[in-house]
Formats: structure tokens, C-alpha cells, sequence
């Protein structure tokens, strides 16, 4: 019996090199993906054609120190006599040649992105080996031909043009279209001309030896990790640039030997809906990439059954054998060579976020998984695109027909101005422009005009090709095979079966979920599962389409399973009636600042350029009822839920005109011997109060404590209010927050004079307001010394934008615009520090925090209202700091609820 890997590892560290027979499933970090699953479908005795895995270990050593692990060569040579054992021929033998496939499998699926090269082991001489033993000499001297243009392309680093170019001069000189009409004698000649183009390219011969053509293709493989392209999918996808790669080294079988061959891929569900049945591509006669590819046009999976009944059964036990064995949608690549199935991969597979909730659900229904397993197999990210709007169902606006029809590969509702290569779609998309990419296929050069657009519009290839799988990986709208229409990318420009012409620049909409294409912006609908989430459409099955039913049924399992609490950011009554519809268990952060403009502006102004006390305390009456009303209104949207209110934290000057505009004023109005003495007043303090740096200026609660009377005033606006509301009946939970604190002293003075506020309200109304009064924390200094601001905080709300601001010392209004393109291209980080927290820096601030403010007090309340709050990385390490609640946008609000679910039912370990 194979010794299993797991226990290998452990004995022999340095092991390089595994048979498939060696692996299993759980070991992607070492085998990577595709090897894992080579190695589980052969020890599940399906039918894989023999080889084995180069380990990612390898490739770091590789590219590490340059060179490949000394023992690697060895173990290859051991690995490669037991392959040629079991194949009963050796590795290019001249009479019966062992041929081999190098291909690439990182432990994350990058498609497209590294090489392959297949056929390695033919050669001058065993070319006529493969054609006798094989019966068809057009066949060998094609897959000769491949082999010397996919080497000479992917290993020797040569331009693929010239090859493309030769055969298509040999297609006009014989006067064909297609390259199935070359015969035998056609590809021989074309040989001659590849090996003729790689001396001349590199100045050394194609390498007859299959031994040295094998280690080549893998070295290039290697170093196929760090390609431009890979780079740039990995920090799209964050994928961690040092896993590495492993090489798959397989032995070949023909998807090209006849009508009787073809190869395929084909997924065990519907990847774009989730919804069980045949769903695949079949392309009969080719080899290996041609499916993927979308070069030529496929036949749906389900023709199989009629070209070749046993192979399509044995295909459909597999399928339902794998994903039983999986618990999950699998994608499958196969060949069939003269009549028998082999296996050549298998993976978990990806999904569209609508298919992602729907096969969750009916996985449980069918008793694979249960629900704790499905809550991990969707996330935010998914929810979140699903609360996209979508096209109106009835079509078109004015102006707007449907041109074309083609494979809905990856949902969603997108308008652009067309464009018809990539370096203009990022071109236009940087100055601004929405854009839809037009190509009559994608290829992985396409990838940056890819991210660039909002769509992607294809007329070739099936839901397995290039374009589609990549746009469903970066959660794109695609369609893709519109075959009606002829793309020409050179007049920049596409027909229609009708004639009607696209232009570049013009409009055109595409509906990812139906295939749909029109010419013209279709206007677009509200998401069905936002109207959920809103109230307006009931969950119940029967009464609503089963995506609303299977992320009502997710999201209730996540609510029954969450410790952290959700809480929104919302500063008027509207949003607060939004977030609570969206299940909002209260206000984590009410930004007082909006309640000062508009119309207050005046009031503010005058606050601020009061001469005497009895000014100032003018201005600030004034302001008062104000603020009591807004907080009346509030207090009641969210009645019985707390809400918490941060006194004013922005500058006072932001509240005052510009002091540019001003100063051309004041000039003016000097020159016109019109001069108004408030405008002069305003600009003495409109200078007083400049700061080079307002962000670390007079703000927060340093306003508080320098301004006499304006945070009292807004404390007594909110005691005020919640005494109304009390007196009306309702139940107000008001906490009030001051912002900015960066040492218990400020807490300390603020909290006393609030304090005497909040005693004179409840002494005049005759109540007991039971205010909670806290503070954020969101300077370093706070967060180091929480333990001695604990003992005037109720709670603590981190202001993790902020705090992040100051701990890396990134202006938080400046940095992503002005170099963070850089950074996330070198790699410094993989996503911005704004976005998802730093657990390293800003977050071990937090952990320290939130266990010194627990030593000082242990029923401190400890909450976080940063943008963070509905990030889905970052609600899971708040989960884990022990945070009592997030607070965030109320449209982040289900994808909060969601991943704290996520987080409090993730599997252990
Ligand atoms: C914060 O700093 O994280 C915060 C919530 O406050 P604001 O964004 O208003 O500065
Ligand atoms: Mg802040």
C-alpha cells in the first residue's frame, strides 16, 4: 500500500516528487490544486492516465536560489522509470514513444495564466514511432507540430506570431480554411519550418533528447509563477505570491486521433444558475486547450450521448460519484481517445454568487452538507454583488434594441461604450468612462482590459472559455459565443446578422444573466434580493424565485448563529429606517457634522465669530432645538434600539466658506470701497482657524474642550430628545461618543460636564435618561492606553479609519489616489489598509485595547464604526478580538450579518 502523504511529509521533508497514487485531496499547499485532485480521483479509481506531481516546495526552492532542488533530478528519474513501468514504454522511445504532458497547478486555480506544453517525447525520430503504432501519420506529425510550437512559445520564450503565420501561409498555398484539412505532408513541412524558426530565434536546435525537453518545460513552468500575467491575477484575486506551483507530469492521451476522440470540459451543475443537469462543452477531435481556449465552437455536453453513449454514461457516473465525493459543484476536463474516457481534472468549481446560494441550499436539501457547511460556502463579497441592480426584465428604454443573443456566462446588468481591445478599454475606463470590452474571443493578454470594463462581450466560445471563466472569477458581467455577430476588431467595430453596425463609442448593454445584447443603455431594476431584504418580497417558497429563498434561508441560519451584534452608520432618520429594515440592531456611529450644515451653516458661523459669551451661547440656543429635533426623529426610527450619537468630530473651518473664495471676495468688495464687515470678520477666522493639517488639528473632542458650550449644547440636545421620546412612550437608548480622545484626562472633563447636563434634563422632566457615555477609539495613544480611558468609557467604538490613518501615518484623504497603485503593485500590501484591516499593526492596537479596557472594566461595551465594520475580512477578525458589535453602511448591512455568521460557525483549526 502507498505510504499516505500526510505521514510522508513528515518522515522525508525533502520528498520533491509524488505518484498520484501518493496524494490525496487536502494536500493543495504541496501538490497544488490540480495535483491534489489527480491524486484523489486516481485513489477514487477513476480513470486518470498515469504521472505524478513536481511539489510547489520545488518551485520555491527554484526561484528562491535559481536553481532546482539538488535531489529533484533523482527523484524525477525514480518517478519517471515507474510511469514508464506501468505504460510498458519508455519516455520518446524511438519505436513506441512515452509521451508526457508538463502542466502548471498552483493550490489556487489561476486559468490561463502559467503554461502547459503537451506531447514532450516526440521527437525526429519518434514522430515515426507515434504514426506506426497509431496508425495515422497526420496525427503524429500534428502533435509533433504542437509540441514544437508550444515549446518553442512557452519554454524557449519565442513570439507565437510566426508559428500562427506559417500556418496560415500553408492554408493559403493549399488553398483550405481550416487546419484540419493539412495533411500529413503539410505538418511534416511545417515541422521543418517550426525547428527552422526556433534555431533561428535562438540560436540552438529544438532538443530531440525527451529527458532535457521534459526538464525545460518544467523549469518553465517554474518560472511561468512569476509571468506578468500571474502576477497581475494574483493581486487581482489575492493570491499570496510565494505558494508557488507544481508541476503535473502526465502521460498523454488523444483527444485528436478521429471522430471517435474529443475532449471536453463539463461541470456538475449549471456554474451560473446552480441548477442541476448536463451542463459542458464537447469539441470532438481536438486536443488538450482547444475547449478552453474558445478558438473553435464546441457542441453542448448533452450531443455526447449521441456521438459516443458509453463514454457519456461512464462520463455521468463520474460526475455524480465526484461531486458526491466532493459535497460540491465540480468542473471537469476530459478526453476521449478512440472511445475511452480518461480524467484529466477535477476541482471544486467556480460559481456565480446567485449559484454559489442556490447550490448551498439544495446541497442541504440533499443532505450532503449541512447548514453550518453551507453558511461557508458563500460569502459577503457574493452577497453583496447579488444586491446589484439588474436590467428591467420588460427590455429596452428609448432608442434601445436587442442585437444579439449569446451564452450567459456571468450574471449581472452592464452598460459601457463599446471598445474592441483592451489598451482602449483602459484607456477610456481611466478618463472615466464606463466600458463594455468587445473581442471576438479573450485570451489572457485581455486580462487587464478585462478588469478594466464592465462587461465583456464575446463572439466565440462556450461558458468554459477564456473570457467567461475569467469574468466569473472577477465577478464580471459576460456574455459570451453571440455568434450573430461578426466582431472586426481592426475597423474597431461589430455587424449584426441584420447589418445594423456598433461603432466603438457606441452604447451597448449586456445582461449577464440572460445573454441578452442591445444597442443602447436598457434602463436598470432593483436586485430581488435587495426588495427582500427592503420587505417588499416575501421569502416564503412559492411566492418568491429560489435565490430569495436560499439567501433568506443562509442568512437566518447566520443570524441563529452570530455572537457579534450589527449596527449601522446612519445620520438620519431615512437611513436609520433603511438599516433596520436590513436588520440593523441599532446605530453604531451618528455623525453629528451633517447636522450642521445646509441652512445651520449661518448658525455655526455666527458661533464661531461670537465676540462675548452671551454671542456664543446665542448661536448655540439657536442650534439647539434643531439638534433635539433631528434626534427625536432618530431616536424614534430605531425606538428601543441603542443609538449612538458622536459629538461633532470635523474642524470647525470645513463648516466656513473657502478661504480662497472668501479672500477674492473680501479683495473685491475692498477695490469696490463695498467692503462687508462680515465677510471681513469671517476671513480673520477663516485664517485664524487654518491648519496646514486638519486631520490632526483642532477637531474631536480637542472642539469640545477649546469651544465653551458646543458639546454641551449637542448633550443636551440628545437628553432633551430622549426625555421626548420618553415622555411620548417610546424606549430611546441614546449613547453618546466623543470622538478623538487620545487621553483619559479629555474624557474625563468632557464627561463630567455632560454628566451635570444630563442630571439638570432628567431633573427638569422628572425621568431617569440612563445615557451610556464612551468614546472612540481611533489614535494609537488611545488604544495604549485603553486600560486607564476605560475608567470613564461605558464603552469604546474603534474608529478604525482613523486609527488606521494614524498608525500607518496615511492621510487617509490622500494616500489611495497618490501612490497606493504602487504599493498594491509591489506588492506591499495586497489590499489597502483602508479597506480591510491591518490585523498585523492596526489590529493587534485593537486586541491590546480591547484586553486592557476589559481588565479595567469588564462589562465594557466594545464596538467599531470604521469603514472596516462591513468589510468581510475584517468582521471576522473583529469577531475574533471579542467585539460586542460592527457598525456599518446600511447597504453593508446583510453581507455584516452574513460573515459574522460566517465567522462564529467556521470550523475550528
Ligand atoms: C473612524 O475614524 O473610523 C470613524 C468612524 O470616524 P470618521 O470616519 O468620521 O472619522
Ligand atoms: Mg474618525
Amino acid at each position: 500500500m502507498p505510504v499516505r502523504a500526510e505521514n510522508a511529509v513528515n518522515a522525508e521533508q525533502q520528498k520533491f516528487v509524488y505518484d498520484f497514487t501518493e496524494g490525496n485531496k487536502e494536500l493543495k499547499d504541496l501538490l497544488g490544486g490540480k495535483g491534489a485532485n489527480l491524486a484523489e480521483m486516481t485513489n477514487l479509481g477513476l480513470p486518470v492516465p498515469p504521472g505524478f506531481t513536481i511539489t510547489t516546495e520545488a518551485c520555491k526552492t527554484y526561484l528562491d536560489s535559481g536553481s532546482e532542488p539538488a535531489e529533484l533530478r533523482d527523484e524525477v528519474s525514480a518517478h519517471l522509470a515507474a510511469l514508464e513501468r506501468k505504460m510498458g514504454k519508455k519516455l520518446g522511445q524511438a519505436d513506441d514513444p512515452l509521451l508526457v504532458s508538463v502542466r502548471s497547478g498552483a493550490k489556487f486555480s489561476m486559468p490561463g495564466m502559467m503554461d502547459t506544453v503537451l506531447n514532450i517525447g516526440l521527437s525526429d525520430e519518434s514522430v515515426h514511432g507515434l504514426a506506426a503504432i497509431s496508425g495515422d501519420e497526420r496525427f503524429a506529425w500534428d502533435s509533433y507540430r504542437r509540441l514544437v510550437q508550444m515549446f518553442g512559445k512557452t519554454v524557449l520564450g519565442i513570439e507565437g506570431e510566426p508559428f500562427e503565420e506559417a500556418i496560415e501561409e500553408t492554408k493559403k498555398t493549399k488553398g483550405v480554411t481550416t487546419d484540419v484539412e493539412l495533411d500529413a505532408a503539410d505538418l511534416r513541412s511545417l515541422v521543418e519550418e517550426f525547428k527552422a524558426l526556433v534555431l533561428k530565434e535562438t540560436g540552438r536546435e529544438f532538443p530531440q533528447d525527451a529527458r532535457e525537453q521534459m526538464d525545460l518545460a518544467v523549469r518553465a513552468v517554474f518560472e511561468s509563477w512569476n509571468g506578468d500575467r500571474a502576477k497581475l491575477y494574483r493581486r487581482q484575486e489575492r493570491i499570496p505570491h510565494d505558494l508557488g506551483t507544481a508541476v503535473n507530469i502526465c502521460s498523454m492521451v488523444f483527444g485528436n486521433l478521429g471522430p471517435d476522440s474529443g475532449t471536453g470540459v463539463a461541470f456538475t451543475r449549471d456554474p451560473a444558475s446552480g441548477q442541476q443537469g448536463v451542463y459542458g462543452d464537447y469539441l470532438q477531435n481536438a486536443q488538450g486547450e482547444d475547449v478552453v481556449a474558445g478558438i473553435r465552437n464546441t457542441v453542448p455536453l448533452a450531443e455526447l450521448e449521441s456521438l459516443d453513449k458509453k463514454s457519456y454514461d461512464e462520463l455521468m457516473r463520474i460526475m455524480e460519484t465526484l461531486e458526491t465525493h466532493y459535497k460540491d459543484l465540480c468542473d471537469i476536463e476530459f478526453t476521449i481517445e478512440r472511445g475511452k474516457l480518461w480524467m484529466l481534472q477535477t476541482r471544486v468549481g467556480k460559481r456565480t454568487a446567485a449559484a454559489a446560494f442556490r447550490i448551498a441550499t439544495q446541497l442541504v436539501d440533499q443532505g450532503l452538507i449541512d447548514e453550518a457547511e453551507a453558511l461557508q460556502r458563500v460569502n459577503g463579497n457574493q452577497l453583496a454583488q447579488l444586491m446589484f441592480p439588474r436590467f428591467d426584465s420588460n427590455g429596452g428604454g428609448a432608442g434601445v434594441t436587442q442585437i444579439g443573443w449569446g451564452i450567459a456566462a456571468s450574471p449581472g446588468a452592464a452598460v459601457g461604450k463599446a471598445v474592441f481591445d483592451s489598451y482602449t478599454a483602459i484607456k477610456w475606463s481611466r478618463s472615466g468612462e464606463q466600458v463594455i470590452l468587445i473581442r471576438r474571443e479573450t485570451n489572457p493578454d485581455d486580462l487587464d482590459g478585462m478588469l478594466a470594463a464592465e462587461g465583456i462581450l464575446t463572439s466565440r466560445g462556450g461558458k468554459t472559455s477564456h473570457a467567461a471563466v475569467v469574468a466569473r472569477g472577477m465577478g464580471k458581467t459576460c456574455v459570451c459565443g453571440a455568434e450573430e455577430l461578426e466582431v472586426d476588431t481592426k475597423r474597431r467595430r461589430m455587424t449584426t446578422s441584420e447589418g445594423t453596425v456598433v461603432e466603438e463609442g457606441d452604447v451597448v448593454s449586456i445582461d449577464g444573466s440572460s445573454g441578452k445584447v442591445y444597442a443602447g443603455e436598457v434602463p436598470v431594476v432593483p436586485s430581488p434580493v435587495v426588495e427582500y431584504f427592503e420587505g417588499r418580497v416575501s421569502p416564503e417558497a412559492g411566492e418568491t424565485d429560489e435565490l430569495v429563498q436560499a439567501v433568506h434561508r443562509i442568512m437566518s441560519y447566520a443570524d441563529g448563529v452570530r455572537r457579534l451584534r450589527v449596527r449601522a452608520n446612519a445620520d438620519n432618520a431615512e437611513d436609520a429606517a433603511r438599516a433596520r429594515r436590513f436588520g440593523a440592531q441599532g446605530i453604531g456611529l451618528c455623525r453629528t457634522e451633517h447636522m450642521f450644515l445646509g441652512e445651520r451653516r449661518e448658525l455655526v458661523e455666527r458661533l464661531i465669530l461670537a465676540d462675548t459669551a452671551e454671542e456664543r451661547q446665542q448661536a448655540l440656543s439657536a442650534l439647539l432645538p434643531l439638534q433635539q429635533g433631528d434626534f427625536v426623529e432618530l431616536f424614534e426610527s430605531m425606538d428601543g434600539l441603542p443609538v449612538t450619537v458622536r459629538l461633532l468630530d470635523p474642524p470647525l473651518h470645513e463648516f466656513l466658506p473657502d478661504i480662497t473664495e472668501l479672500s477674492v471676495r473680501v479683495a473685491l468688495a475692498e477695490s469696490r470701497k463695498d467692503g462687508n464687515e462680515n465677510d471681513l470678520r469671517l476671513l480673520q477666522a477663516v485664517h485664524r482657524l487654518h491648519e496646514q493639517n486638519p486631520m490632526l488639528g483642532l477637531r474631536g473632542v480637542r472642539l469640545g474642550l477649546v469651544i465653551p458650550g458646543l458639546f454641551t449644547m449637542q448633550v443636551r440636545a440628545i437628553a432633551e430628545a430622549a426625555a421626548q421620546r420618553k415622555a411620548a412612550g417610546g424606549d430611546p437608548r441614546a449613547e453618546i461618543m466623543i470622538p478623538l480622545v487620545g487621553t483619559v484626562q479629555e474624557l474625563e472633563i468632557v464627561r463630567e460636564e455632560a454628566e451635570g447636563v444630563i442630571a439638570e434634563v432628567e431633573k427638569q422632566h422628572g425621568v431617569e435618561l440612563k445615557l451610556a457615555l464612551g468614546t472612540m477609539i481611533e489614535l494609537p495613544r488611545a488604544a495604549l492606553t485603553a486600560g486607564q480611558i476605560a475608567e470613564s468609557a461605558d464603552f469604546f467604538s474603534f474608529g478604525t479609519n482613523d486609527l488606521t490613518q494614524t498608525v500607518w501615518g496615511f492621510s487617509r484623504d490622500d494616500v489611495e489616489a497618490s501612490f497606493f497603485t504602487a504599493y498594491l503593485e509591489k506588492g506591499i500590501f495586497g489590499v489597502s489598509p483602508f479597506e480591510t484591516i491591518d490585523k498585523d499593526g492596526v489590529g493587534s492596537l485593537v486586541r491590546n485595547a480591547v484586553e486592557a479596557g476589559r481588565a479595567t472594566r469588564p462589562d465594557l461595551k466594545l464596538g467599531v464604526c470604521g469603514e472596516h465594520g462591513g468589510d468581510p475580512d475584517s468582521v471576522h477578525f473583529f469577531h475574533e478580538a471579542g467585539l460586542d458589535y460592527v457598525s456599518c453602511s446600511p447597504f453593508r448591512i446583510p453581507v455584516a450579518r452574513l460573515e459574522s455568521g460566517r465567522a462564529a460557525a467556521k470550523p475550528q483549526g
